[in-house]
């Protein structure tokens, strides 16, 4: 089999991207009266009396792990009726009632300046209309592949960051959080309006880590597919793909577990049909 076959299957054309509005510069970032993990910044004699109670008493920060908590959630009906008539009607007819579409992940990280104490708000989107693709940038195997994420290309895709972006904003206001904060960092109080916020999104937002579909899963008269229900690519004998690549849609979670869930039920069938030769060889066909 030439490099070229083996290339041309993975030019996936339909990456799925969650997207993430968190890092060290760039997030919702807010200063609080709480201790978080910003207080390792330079002060690796607090990172050895952490470790150390840690080890010893199993307490205290490093207790967590900066994100102990996630949220999956459904836009409001109230949420849909602001939007614009399209954008309302494609949601709800494009992904399943019980779909959510928003991700908020509380993370004790944030800014560090050695001195104040800092967390975020991430804000991932889990239901998109843009699509990315990976393309070969040349026939060998050597060359990095063109990946293009297409991050917010769809305007379904804004829309929802604003309002989740809006969302984070809300709940840092509520009463249980809003003691904890000190002030909004970034993007900070002058960051209001919705093309504020858009210039905030497009410049801030990063990868959540959970790129797929590219070799999506289907059956063999989907133009999109290139590989079959046992991950066999269409077209190749002898040869499987079996990971977060053939998922047919981005799953709305964290993806491991589902990519678990394939390895096993793809293991199966490789054994299975291990057996199979074997029991055509006993018996002689
Ligand atoms: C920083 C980070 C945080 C994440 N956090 C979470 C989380 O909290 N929860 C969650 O559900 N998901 C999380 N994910 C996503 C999750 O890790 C991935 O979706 C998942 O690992 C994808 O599995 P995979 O088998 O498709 O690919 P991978 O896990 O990337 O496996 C690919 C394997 O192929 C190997 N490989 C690559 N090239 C070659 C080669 N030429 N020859 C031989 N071997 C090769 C690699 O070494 C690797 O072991 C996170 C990802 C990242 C990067």
């Amino acid at each position: 089999m030439s490099n070229r076959i083996i290339l041309s299957f993975v030019s996936g054309e339909q990456m799925y991207r969650n997207f993430l509005t968190v890092d060290k510069t760039t997030a919702l970032s807010y200063q609080v009266n709480v201790e978080t993990t910003s207080v390792f910044s330079n002060d690796p004699q607090r990172v050895f009396v952490e470790t150390e109670n840690y080890i010893t008493e199993e307490t205290g920060l490093l207790t967590g792990n900066g994100g102990d908590i996630v949220g999956f959630l459904k836009v409001t009906n109230q949420s849909w009726a602001n939007m614009s008539s399209t954008t309302a009607h494609d949601f709800p007819t494009t992904f399943p009632a019980d779909w959510p579409e928003i991700e908020i992940a509380p993370f004790a990280i944030g800014l560090n300046d050695g001195v104040r104490n800092f967390a975020s708000m991430a804000i991932g989107l889990l239901a998109t209309f843009s699509r990315g693709n990976i393309t070969i940038s040349s026939s060998s195997t050597a060359d990095a592949p063109i990946i293009n994420p297409a991050f917010l290309t769809h305007p379904h895709d804004l829309i929802l960051a604003i309002t989740a972006s809006k969302f984070a904003r809300h709940l840092t206001s509520t009463s249980s959080l809003h003691s904890a904060i000190i002030e909004e960092v970034i993007p900070g109080p002058a960051v209001r309006t919705d093309a504020e916020i858009i210039v905030y999104l497009r410049g801030s937002m990063a990868t959540f880590y959970h790129a797929s579909c590219t070799c999506k899963m289907g059956r063999r008269n989907d133009s999109m597919a290139v590989v079959d229900s046992k991950a066999r690519v269409i077209g190749i004998t002898g040869l499987q793909v079996v990971d977060a690549s053939v998922f047919p849609f981005s799953v709305p979670g964290q993806p491991q577990a589902t990519v678990y869930m394939l390895a096993e039920k793809i293991a199966e069938v490789v054994m299975g049909d291990a057996q199979i030769v074997v029991v055509c060889r006993s018996l002689g066909r």
